[in-house]
């Protein structure tokens, strides 16, 4: 579903940020992403919602290259993508429940449509008794499920969540975790980056290990069989 074909990415000064990355990523997989800070996780993230464009290479969704996506179409796609971060992004001023509301406003859906989805998405990620909240009353857990609520309201393909966790005591860290394994179960595709390894390796799926660039480590099935590459 999502491919790297030898993508290199240089950000401006000459500094190379991810240099020559294979990657292939099926529906339906849990991935996790783990490396130092500034490795080179969040540039990978942004050139797979189309933030950023590769220097040299091909990123593809369902063996469409990105780069061949219209800036007018750019919406449509990033419709299939939900992404989730560290720094909540929630509307102060809204409770949380238009904050998921609003994601579908913008959209432009129905009245109707809104009034019987943001419920039912609240319920999935454990909300529904704190709608009425404002983020100022919600724990930073709570926060982040909410900010996964909005992530999830265009039924998106695949969640790409960027060290979510980063502000999270251990317990709440682990039910954010925990949370995305079961949308990981209703069949949503889960890139997970973060410098935690301590919950990766407590997850046993896939990990990507990247450093200074370079992918150094995938346990992809039948691939590297768990062992370092290059490394
Ligand atoms: P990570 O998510 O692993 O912390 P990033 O992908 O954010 O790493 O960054 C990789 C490297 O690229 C870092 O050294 C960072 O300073 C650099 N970088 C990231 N974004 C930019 C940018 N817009 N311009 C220049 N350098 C950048």
């Amino acid at each position: 579903m999502l491919k790297f074909e030898n993508v290199s990415k240089i950000y401006p000064g000459d500094f190379v940020a991810l240099e020559d990355i294979n990657l292939t990523i099926q529906q339906g997989e849990f991935v996790s992403i783990v490396g130092h800070s500034g490795a080179g996780k969040s540039t990978l993230l942004k050139l797979l919602y189309a933030e950023e464009q590769p220097t040299s290479g091909v990123v593809s969704f369902n063996e469409r290259s990105l780069d061949s996506i219209n800036r007018k179409h750019l919406p449509f796609y990033r419709r299939n993508v939900g992404t989730v971060f560290q720094d909540f992004k929630l509307l102060p001023q809204k409770t949380a429940y238009e904050n998921v509301a609003y994601a579908l406003e913008v959209a432009g859906e129905t009245d109707e449509d809104i009034a019987q989805r943001v419920p039912e998405i609240l319920d999935i990620v454990g909300m529904s008794n704190k709608m009425g909240k404002y983020p100022r009353q919600l724990s930073g857990g709570e926060q982040q499920r909410v900010c996964m609520a909005r992530a999830l309201v265009h039924h998106p393909l695949i969640i790409i969540a960027d060290e979510p966790t980063g502000n999270l005591d251990p317990i709440s860290t682990w039910e954010i975790i925990q949370l995305l394994v079961k949308i990981n179960s209703l069949g949503t595709t889960i890139l997970l980056a973060t410098h935690n390894k301590v919950i990766v390796d407590k997850l046993s799926k896939r990990v990507i290990e990247i450093e200074n660039g370079k992918i150094v480590r995938d346990n992809e099935k039948g691939k590297y069989s768990c062992a370092k590459v290059n490394a």
